[in-house]
């Protein structure tokens, strides 16, 4: 058993050929496990299938940040609480946001908020996935080399991935690429794959929606012609349901198109499953009319 201290605080080790980390979240777990592989003993922050946005650390989440290596999270706001907490506990464990190494003309702000949601472009995932690896190099350098090869293998799968997206795409119709969700959490993969999107709510699930919201997205609907809505794994669907019924009452009929993952991975077991699943489901719904 190998005791380390920190600040104050006596952290306890019990395999010394592993680093405890923890992740925000799953989407974050499976990229660190991937290039940590057998080296990194990681724990969620954010139990799977729940909401990011409405996190709050708990007792037992402080103890347990308190007591590992590293926490890597995502950031910008998207782990509610998170960064709050972080803040509070201080220097005792490091703390890296895999969101503050994106170069600025690469983020996608809503007005004075940055949207955190970058995981969803394949190609700046492969960068956070670099980012990480140095991460890991710098805090077990001994392992360098097997840090870089697991990279290696993430680097080619997210390209295999993105390249895919990108065919999956091009099958749909340009004047049908528009994606519409409960809250603002496609703009990256827009961007990286020619999609309009819009939504319900914000960059947040945690605003209020008045009916003058849903009354004003059903009015740009109609006016694109958009037949196809999607619901969200982590967000109650009432609001989709709505949008839907007041668009009914203006004469215009839009299908649910499945269930898409925004901010969890699911049922799906890795973060690669988790994006074939959101563009199978979106070609599959867009392609029918
Ligand atoms: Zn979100």
């Amino acid at each position: 058993m190998i005791i380390l201290t920190a600040g104050c605080q006596v952290k306890t080790i019990k395999d010394k050929n592993k680093s405890v980390i923890i992740c925000s979240n799953e989407v974050i777990n499976d990229l660190v496990k991937n290039i940590g592989g057998d080296f990194v003993e990681t724990n969620l922050a954010i139990k799977s299938g729940n909401d990011p946005h409405s996190y709050t650390a708990t007792e037992r989440d402080i103890i347990r940040i308190t007591d590992s290596s590293l926490i890597i999270y995502n950031g910008g706001n998207l782990e509610g609480r998170l960064e709050w907490a972080l803040g509070k506990i201080g220097n005792i464990t490091p703390a890296i946001s895999i969101t503050k190494n994106i170069p600025e003309d690469k983020k996608i702000y809503s007005g004075n908020d940055f949207n955190p949601h970058i995981w969803h472009d394949a190609a700046l995932w492969a960068e956070v996935a670099t980012f990480i690896s140095d991460n890991l190099v710098k805090m077990n350098e001994e392992n360098s080399q097997v840090y870089f090869q697991h990279e290696e293998i993430v680097l080619y799968s997210l390209m295999k991935l993105h390249k895919y997206i990108q065919e999956q795409v091009a099958l749909i119709p340009t004047e049908r690429r528009i994606l519409v969700t409960e809250h603002d959490a496609f703009a990256y993969f827009g961007r990286a794959y020619g999609f309009e999107t819009l939504s319900i709510q914000g960059i947040s699930t945690y605003a209020e929606v008045s009916s003058i919201d849903i009354n004003n997205l059903a009015d740009i609907l109609i006016e694109k012609n958009v037949d196809t809505i999607f619901l969200e794994a982590t967000v109650p669907d009432r609001n989709i349901r709505l949008l839907q019924a007041t668009l009914k009452t203006k004469g215009h009929f839009v299908k649910i198109g499945g269930t898409l993952y925004a901010d969890t991975l699911g049922y799906n077991n890795s973060y690669e499953q988790m994006m074939r699943h959101n563009i199978d489901t979106i070609v599959k719904a867009l392609l029918k009319k």
